[in-house]
């Protein structure tokens, strides 16, 4: 064999497989962008040879749930340096398009207006693409240091067929979504996400969403949903999806999977027996989740849907009109059927602001915090915040309890995503820089929850496998280099509520295809990422 580019030699080796002996000592060659397994000592020649005894050598960790889509086009500093802080935690591939949001597909007469509200909603111009083929084009444009999957959302799907509203498909505009999914997905996109506690996936049945998992199904792709209530309805919405992989034959996906409110804390002690059950069934099932017990999401999603229906100028409208106030201020102390109502299920003190661009003052703040300190109600704060921000305000809601987040952490189908949302500015939710060395510094080495294989398998090869991320997740001869070079004694996450971008400890270098993208815990700049067709 010719000599290697690079040698991993003395670490410990966690291959992200389930299996006894997921971790053993073994050198670790690199060439041409594959993997080969040596044995320890192996002395083998190299360009480039690099002692990582005491360290852990994994496959790059697999964000299955973010919401990056865009970070990268976002271009200039702040773009490169959000886009950084997933490559600091080690993460190698991003699972972009979640919670029935993507950058494709649409109509091209419904590209421009879609164009603005992703305009808003990204914190720059990130565009809108009529196919994945269009999406990737873009992002090969931009170098980055990680490569990116994305789903196909179906709130994108639909706005980009229907537009932005309240009302069941046609037959005919369910044709075309199906059509445009299956193009997508034939072009390489990973599978199909809604969001269904969202506009406009609020606005779509079972049956709609059904009809689009069996395009997916055809694909062998799962169906991967943030449920229709996280909630006091969280069993109903999870036994909603269960119908939906039933009729469609598709595989079951459970994004951020929690039981939020205190009305539904503790309930994982009943959805999580609910999935083992449909698994050994022979149901396929799985879930993803975040480690942390604050969820992030935009301020208009705490509004009862008709609120937004019609996008974002429409609601603007209704929130600067004091009648459709007092409605929606009804809506949240007597609820709407079929809605999630955070603030119902919690109260505005536990919302906080986490990005108001133009208002930063209140960054940091709860709802409730700003209503005493102005004397104003909650309801009336939030709305004022809402129009002078033309509805983009993101805040964190502090809305789950630890025993749930560790039972899903420790169920043996879950796998991690960060639920990162990168914006520029803002004190956005600090999971975007620190969950993947969180699990393994606060969850595995510190409370025990996990031993190391078993995290790292979640992270890597559990996602390859779901993800249908062919070479990736594990290391194995020929397969990707894609690695993480990390110190499992010391690694800990950085990133805090009140400094949410700080970088973690203990992650030593990250590779991506071969090339080092993190030396020493800073980032080198090369950017050999690339959009995967899956
Ligand atoms: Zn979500």
């Amino acid at each position: 064999m010719s000599d290697l580019d690079l040698l991993l030699t003395g670490g410990l080796v966690i291959d992200g497989t389930a299996g006894p002996g997921a971790a053993r000592h073994a050198d670790v060659g690199v060439h041409a962008g594959r993997l080969t397994l040596l044995p320890p000592g192996s002395r083998a020649g190299a360009r480039e040879v690099r002692d990582v005894t005491g360290l852990a050598v994994a496959p790059g960790f697999i964000d299955v749930h973010t919401h990056s889509d865009g970070v990268t086009l976002i271009g200039g500093e702040t773009g490169r340096d959000l886009a950084g802080a997933s490559v600091l935690q080690g993460v190698t591939v991003e699972i972009c398009g979640n919670c029935g949001s993507s950058l494709f597909p649409a109509l091209p007469e419904r590209l421009a207006a879609m164009r603005a509200e992703t305009r808003v909603s990204f914190g720059g111009d990130v565009g809108m693409y009529e196919g994945f083929t269009e999406f990737a084009a873009a992002h090969a444009a931009v170098p980055r240091a990680n490569h990116l999957a994305s789903l196909v959302g179906h709130g994108t799907l639909r706005s980009g067929v229907m537009g932005p509203v309240d009302r069941p498909a046609t037959a005919a505009e369910l044709e075309t979504m199906c059509a445009l999914l299956d193009r997508a997905l034939t072009a390489g996109a990973a599978g199909l996400s809604t969001g269904l506690i969202y506009t406009p996936g609020t606005y779509a049945g079972t049956d709609e969403v059904t009809a689009l998992a069996a395009v997916a199904a055809r694909h062998g792709k799962p169906y991967v949903t943030h449920l229709r209530d996280e909630m006091s309805r969280v069993e109903e919405a999870l036994e909603e999806a269960v119908e939906i992989a039933r009729g469609s034959g598709a595989a079951l996906h459970v994004s951020h999977h929690k039981t939020a409110g205190k009305y539904a804390w503790g309930r994982t002690e009943r959805t999580l027996p609910r999935i083992a059950a449909l698994r050994a069934g022979g149901m396929d099932v799985t879930c993803d989740v975040y480690p942390y017990t604050a969820g992030s999401t935009a301020l208009a999603a705490m509004l009862p849907p008709w609120a937004s229906e019609g996008g974002v100028t429409a609601l603007t409208v209704r929130l600067a009109d004091p009648g459709q106030r007092d409605l929606m201020r009804r809506a949240i102390a007597e609820g709407v059927p079929g809605w999630e109502n955070t603030v119902g299920n919690g109260g505005w003190d536990r919302i906080s602001v986490a990005c108001a661009p133009r208002h930063s003052e209140t960054e940091g703040h709860t709802i409730a915090e700003l209503a005493a300190a102005r004397g104003q109600d909650p309801l009336d704060v939030a709305a004022d915040l809402l129009v002078a921000e033309q509805g983009e305000v993101t805040i964190i809601s502090h809305s789950m309890i630890e025993d749930d987040v560790r039972r899903v952490l420790a169920a043996p189908y879950s796998m991690i995503g960060s639920d990162g949302v990168p914006k520029p500015g803002g004190r956005p939710h600090p999971r975007w820089a620190g969950t993947f060395p969180r699990v393994l510094g606060r969850y595995v080495r510190e409370l025990g929850l996990l031993d190391l294989p078993t995290a790292v398998h979640k992270m890597t090869g559990m996602a390859a496998e779901r993800f249908g991320l062919a070479g990736r997740g594990v290391i194995a001869d020929g397969a990707h280099a894609d690695l993480v070079v990390f110190d499992p004694g010391t690694v800990a996450d950085g990133a805090t509520f009140a400094d949410p971008l700080l970088p973690p400890a203990g992650v030593h270098s990250v590779l991506v295809a071969g090339e080092t993208v993190v030396r020493d815990g800073a980032g080198t700049g090369v950017r050999p990422g690339a959009v995967l067709a899956v």
